[in-house]
């Protein structure tokens, strides 16, 4: 894969899957941009360990509609176009049906679907503006098993990324007349900052032992897929959902 003279955003790219996914393209010739919510200190050292020039860090809360139309039009500035989106921010909060007050529950509902949904969702529509300008581009989203194993603790963000599943499918439809192909990565648990406490928890080992190969998926072995998805050789697998579980869960 060779991603030389082209330009990426990762979302979410100061930390975990997304910082490795920035290495990643940055290693194979992109230039990289990432956005990050508010840790600057993880988004410099991101910065550092990018290989080749001129990548660019950007602060932006994309549960903003607005900020993320600043965030899409700062790359294109910058860069002066958009060849790929990686819609990768995302956040994983408990709150359990009969534990939770209401307003908690719809504070939860209301942060998980404003920022893994709704942002993505916005930050496809910016990029895309662009990208249709341009004649042509790719967009990878990152999901999660949980969208079809569930998640009993963190139901909206299950629902969250179904709903990001869907979006997927259907502006592959809508996109692919303009040479825009859209791909989504469905991980089971990663070693990241997310996950790290579930992990690092009593039910660790069973959650490794979920995969018959023992262990959960790097942050690199995500990063290498959404660089095939976004690889132009990848463009006839629009609207394709790539699960990375380790075999830990299987759809017919
Ligand atoms: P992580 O280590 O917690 O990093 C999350 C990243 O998202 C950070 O860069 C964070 O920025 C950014 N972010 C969060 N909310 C944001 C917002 N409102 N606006 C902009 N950026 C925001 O997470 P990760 O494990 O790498 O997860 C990346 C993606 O993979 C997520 O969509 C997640 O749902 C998905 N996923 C993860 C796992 C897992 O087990 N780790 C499994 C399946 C799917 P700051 O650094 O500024 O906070």
């Amino acid at each position: 894969m060779d991603f030389t003279g082209k330009t990426v955003l990762i979302t979410g790219g100061s930390r975990g899957i997304g910082r490795a996914a920035a290495v990643a393209f940055a290693r194979k010739g992109a230039r990289v941009a990432i956005s990050f919510r508010s840790n600057k200190q993880a988004a410099l050292e991101t910065m550092e360990m990018l290989r080749g020039e001129g990548h660019l860090p950007i602060q932006a809360d994309i549960s903003r509609p607005e900020v993320v139309r600043q965030m899409v039009d700062t790359v294109v500035r910058e860069f002066g176009r958009l060849d790929i989106l990686v819609n990768n921010a995302g956040i994983f909060e408990a709150h359990p049906i009969d534990r939770c007050s209401y307003e908690e529950w719809q504070e939860s509902w209301k942060r998980a679907l404003d920022t893994n949904l709704t942002g993505a969702a916005n930050a496809c529509y910016c990029a895309a503006r662009h990208m249709i300008r341009q004649g042509g581009g790719h967009i990878v989203n990152v999901s999660s098993r949980g969208a079809f194993r569930g998640e009993p603790g963190q139901p909206a963000y299950g629902a969250s990324k179904a709903g990001m599943n869907a979006m997927g499918q259907s502006l592959a439809q809508a996109l692919a007349p303009h040479h825009i192909f859209v791909g989504t990565v469905a991980p089971g648990f990663v070693e990241t900052d997310m996950a790290e406490e579930v992990l690092n928890s009593d039910a660790g080992d069973a959650i490794r032992r979920q995969s018959p190969t023992g262990r959960v998926a790097r942050p690199e072995e995500v990063a290498y897929c959404i660089l095939f998805l976004a690889s132009e050789q990848a463009a006839f697998t629009t609207g394709c959902i790539l699960d990375i579980n380790g075999a830990s869960y299987l759809r017919t």
